[in-house]
């Protein structure tokens, strides 16, 4: 697949950063390469055709979530840190590798979004990398209540991922907790 070897080429391997004993996948020159950064949108156009909205995930979710939504002419929702956005938010908490931390979404966020009727309004999440999961496991929650106060109830999750740190199980934990969600890593 081009895709896979688009990503395999682009990540540089930090080992001990941010902290001693984390080994850090850095996917910043697959957006210095046109080339890559094209040939996974386009795996992403051919794997989620059917897509009706992109969820982002701050800050490297944002590159990708704003550039495959904009090939699929589809509307893109931010999930941001704590303080970020404006207005009511949902909050989750959630513990990473190295931390925790907190992540919000509008409660409104989708109040100009309209389901297209008989279809099951299909949400793609989309992150750089998966480890534990924690991240992920809090956008899925963030994004079903989100879903819900905005009067989309028939609805399917799937979520995408660059890469993933295997040794920290994060998909098999997502799989566990949500059996209809599915996880795609390139
Ligand atoms: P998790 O919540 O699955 O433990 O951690 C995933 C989150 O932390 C993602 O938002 C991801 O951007 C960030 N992250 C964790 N490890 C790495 C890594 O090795 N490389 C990059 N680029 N991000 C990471």
């Amino acid at each position: 697949k081009q895709a896979e070897k688009s990503v395999r080429d682009s990540i540089t391997l930090f080992l001990d950063w941010p902290n001693k004993g984390v080994g850090f996948q850095d996917i910043s020159n697959l957006f210095l390469s046109y080339e890559n950064f094209s040939n996974v949108l386009d795996y992403y156009e051919y794997r989620f055709n059917d897509a009706d909205l992109v969820v982002g995930l701050e800050a490297r979710g944002f590159i990708l979530g704003t550039a495959f939504a904009q090939r699929m002419k589809l509307p893109m929702m931010m999930i941001r840190k704590k303080g970020k956005l404006p207005g009511p938010c949902f909050r989750e908490s959630y513990k990473k590798e190295y931390g925790s931390d907190e992540f919000e979404v509008q409660e409104k966020a989708l109040s100009k979004v309209v389901a297209k009727p008989g279809k099951k309004f299909h949400v793609i999440i989309m992150d750089d990398i998966l480890a534990t999961g924690g991240t992920m496991a809090a956008s899925i929650e963030l994004t079903k209540k989100v879903l819900l106060n905005n009067d989309i109830k028939d609805f399917k999750i799937s979520t995408s991922l660059i890469s993933s740190i295997k040794a920290l199980n994060g998909k098999e934990k997502i799989y566990e907790k949500y059996n209809d969600v599915s996880v795609d890593i390139i």
